[in-house]
């Protein structure tokens, strides 16, 4: 039987600021041209080790090595769908499970035809919201992700699939907005250009509605994109399927994204799951219209995808056409995203916690 995995006793080296590395060096007595050499050691020449780093004296590398973690990450298994998406099982540290999901070409995942390559991340080992349609949920939360362990999901399903991805939605695993300050943190690394140099335009957090975070957003710098987990347009509706919505009630929500939208001067998207005989009918195709006007939201409805033990449906297309012909007759800018990745369970939604025994990951 191998030993129990244990919680990380170093930091992840993948956590720290170019700021903070440099407060390190300096303590360390290292020359100021330092920091930059290290940090183009990991998100430049991408080494995976302290050792490799050979313009770096020894003494400090072994240092180094000692204070810091290098990855938090150990890929397990990756699964390629029909579609050509990619699902990646990576096993922490401490032996938890997660999953990146690999979209290479998602042409209606935006509504305009492109050539993303994009990639949905994890922010927490599980979820505590528990929305009654979603997976992720259903074994409840055992932890948030450290920054290093968001960012190291880039670099390696960059190294796993030998693409550069220029698309990253936080649509994984967990709610990122309650990961606040390591998710922050995380796109700070993403976004710098000694980091992985990615436009804030070109990442989008998807949040359930947590509305007094949705608000701290709005009042940082970054410039990122922000999509809203709707899936109902009136409270009655919302309430049944999204236990959040009695903390952050729908007028709560709605005052939030109006806060952001004024703030970032950006269209917010809301997501929209068209679950059969819950939220798709007439008069929820109309309330939809109502809110997406008053925020002025963007709509992206997404027929459910099945979870294994839930008992919700995805409605016809014949049902999904007219819910969307109502959006389209009222001019709301609404785009329907069909699916990738449903059939390796790597769809939005089917993203689980998985526990395996120690034995089979090895
Ligand atoms: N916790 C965040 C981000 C992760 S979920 C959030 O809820 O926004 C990413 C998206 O997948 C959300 O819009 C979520 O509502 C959606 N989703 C969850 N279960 C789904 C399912 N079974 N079918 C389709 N989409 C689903
Ligand atoms: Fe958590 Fe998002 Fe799933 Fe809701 S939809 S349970 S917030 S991951």
């Amino acid at each position: 039987m191998a030993a129990m995995p244990t919680a990380p006793a170093r930091p992840l080296i993948k956590s720290l600021t170019l700021e903070e590395v440099s407060a390190c060096l300096q303590a360390l007595g290292q020359p100021a041209f330092r920091p930059k050499q290290l940090m183009q050691w990991i998100y430049g020449k991408r080494v995976k080790s302290f050792a490799e780093m050979s313009d770096l004296p020894a003494a400090l590398r072994e240092q180094l090595a000692g204070e810091f973690a290098f990855s938090g990450l150990e890929p397990i298994r990756t699964l390629g769908s029909r579609d050509t998406t990619f699902k990646y099982l990576f096993r922490l540290d401490d032996g938890a499970l997660i999953e990146s999901v690999l979209i290479p070409a998602s042409p209606a995942l935006y509504g305009e035809a492109s050539d993303r390559r994009t990639i949905c991340i994890s922010t927490q080992v599980g979820c505590a919201y528990g929305c009654k349609f979603c997976a992720s949920g259903l074994d409840g939360w055992s932890r948030n992700l450290q920054p290093g362990e968001i960012v190291d999901q880039v670099l390696r399903v960059e190294e796993l699939s030998g693409e550069k991805i220029n698309n990253i939605v936080f649509m994984g695993m967990g709610e990122p907005l309650a990961n606040f300050e390591n998710l922050m943190k995380a796109i700070t690394i993403i976004n710098a250009p000694w980091g992985i140099g990615l436009g804030a335009r070109h990442i989008t957090i998807s949040t359930s509605g947590l509305a007094p975070q949705i608000k701290q957003l709005a009042d940082r710098p970054l410039q990122v994109r922000l999509a809203i987990s709707l899936h109902g347009a009136t409270d009655e509706v919302r309430q049944q399927i999204m236990p959040v919505n009695r903390k952050y009630p729908l007028a709560v929500l709605l005052e939030a994204c109006a806060y952001y939208t004024q703030r970032k001067k950006q269209w917010l998207t809301f997501e929209y799951i068209l679950i059969e005989g819950v939220n798709d009918r007439v008069e929820d195709a109309r309330a939809l219209v109502r809110v997406a006007r008053e925020v002025k939201a963007k709509v992206n409805c997404i027929p459910y995808n099945k979870v294994e033990g839930l008992e919700w449906k995805r409605p016809s297309e014949t049902r999904q056409d007219a819910f969307m012909a109502i959006l389209e007759a009222a001019r709301i800018p609404a785009t329907i995203r069909r699916e990738k990745g449903d059939d390796i369970a790597a769809a939005c939604g089917q993203l689980r916690r998985q526990t395996l025994p120690v034995e089979a990951v090895r």
